[in-house]
């Protein structure tokens, strides 16, 4: 099958060609040209009507939406899930779990890895999983269930983590934690052997302790600067740490609720924006509306966009990943830095920039079909093209002049 994309503006990583056209063959980008395509090359031609083609966006921290948690999701759940994200142009996502126990983590991993291996029709593709926790510090938990929190003795205490099947079961295996625990450091590296991205987070180390971990390969920080110690003058940091270091790539929550625009502003000012990734971090209660859910154990409630556990913090988003880049174009971010926060970084972060993550030739031909303000027209997972998107989410904190 031989598909067309043309009469729009395609995203490549050295910039926009206007007018372009993209040649797909089966699932992968035969060819980029800077005219049309005549129709007899190929079996289907694609208008794009004057919008922008661009790399389908990756997200790489999402703990559901929809009403479907992914703690206690069963298969059905997740391919709905899937379906759901691939109509917010979501083209590839790491489920992020939470902490809980053995059984909890082995079943999850069960299920998600025959999926892997399945691909879902129509869905976004599940790319392998982030664990977010459980060796994070009590003191920087913020929603997290701190009663499943661990520190590392041995092997033992991270069974599901390093069992040697899993690197075949999950290709890309995602874990935050924080490097000041008990036996982080020895953690980051059994983690290394088996070719883990390791992530700071939810975490108050010391500068030094970030440079030990970084020492061992760790070189990205989840959702900065939230649940990490603020920057102080005499006491940099991790959140000093990540702003000083080029080689340290962050993501965060562009949601006008979890950090501040004039925070984001300033972390732009000092992060080259191929160092910064975007995420969701969106819980199940996302495109439900106002209401209160139970999450983790515990009632979450959201009003006007903004979670609350029974703590008072915040607890995970509810927007989706194009909602962050329509939220950053507000905020005076061009589209192609937007575009690049929302595919390429995350696809580097993963290691997985080879196959996915940008227009180019031979890469997979995941897609994402936008005008200029980031509202999504469709989303092309593998050469096929998934959906028309529907409309925003009803509970997403509402994007200055988008809604009313
Ligand atoms: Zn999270």
């Amino acid at each position: 099958m031989r598909r067309i994309f043309q009469n729009g503006s395609i995203v490549l990583p050295d910039g926009v060609l206007p007018e372009g056209a993209v040649l797909v063959e089966g699932h992968h980008i035969r060819d980029i040209r800077s005219t049309p395509f005549s129709a007899s090359e190929a079996d289907e031609v694609i208008d794009l009507d004057g919008r922008f083609l661009a790399p389908g966006f990756i997200d790489i921290h999402i703990h559901g939406s929809m009403g479907i948690d992914l703690m206690v999701a069963d298969e059905s759940e997740l391919i709905a899930l899937s379906r759901h994200l691939a109509h917010r142009g979501i083209t590839g996502y790491l489920p992020t779990l939470v902490p809980t126990d053995d059984r909890g983590f082995l079943k999850t991993i069960d299920m998600v890895s025959h999926l892997i291996h399945e691909p879902i029709d129509d869905g976004a593709r599940i790319l392998g999983l982030h664990f977010e926790g459980p060796f994070v510090n009590p003191d920087r938990a913020g929603a997290l269930p701190a009663r499943y929190f661990r520190t590392f003795a041995s092997d033992e205490d991270a069974a599901p983590f390093l069992a040697p099947s899993l690197a075949e079961r999950v290709p890309v295996r995602m874990m935050t934690l924080a490097p000041e625990i008990e036996g982080g450091l020895a953690l980051i590296e059994a983690l290394m052997a088996r070719q883990y991205v390791v992530a700071i987070g939810h975490s108050q180390a010391s500068f030094e302790m970030c440079e030990r971990a970084a020492a061992l390969g760790t070189r990205h920080v989840t959702h900065f600067p939230n649940a990490l110690a603020p920057l102080h003058h005499r006491h940099v940091g991790v959140f000093g740490w990540t702003l000083l270091r080029s080689d340290i790539t962050l993501d965060l929550i562009a949601d006008g609720v979890h950090v501040d625009w004039r925070m984001i502003e300033l972390i732009r000012r000092v992060k080259a924006t191929t160092q910064m990734a975007l995420i969701s971090d969106a819980i199940m209660a996302t495109g439900l509306g106002d209401g209160e859910y139970e999450v983790w154990g515990e009632t979450i409630r959201v009003r006007h966009g903004r979670t609350q556990n029974e703590r008072g913090r915040l607890a995970g988003s509810v927007i989706n990943l194009d909602e962050a880049v329509r939220h950053l174009l507000r905020q005076g971010v061009s589209l192609t830095e937007a575009l690049l926060m929302a595919s390429r970084v995350p696809a580097r972060i993963l290691r997985i920039e080879r196959w996915t993550g940008s227009i180019e030739k031979g890469k997979r031909a995941d897609f994402v079909c936008l005008d200029g303000e980031g509202r999504i027209a469709f989303t092309c997972i593998d050469g096929r093209v998934v959906h028309v998107a529907d409309r925003s989410a009803p509970n997403a904190p509402p994007i200055e002049g988008e809604r009313e």
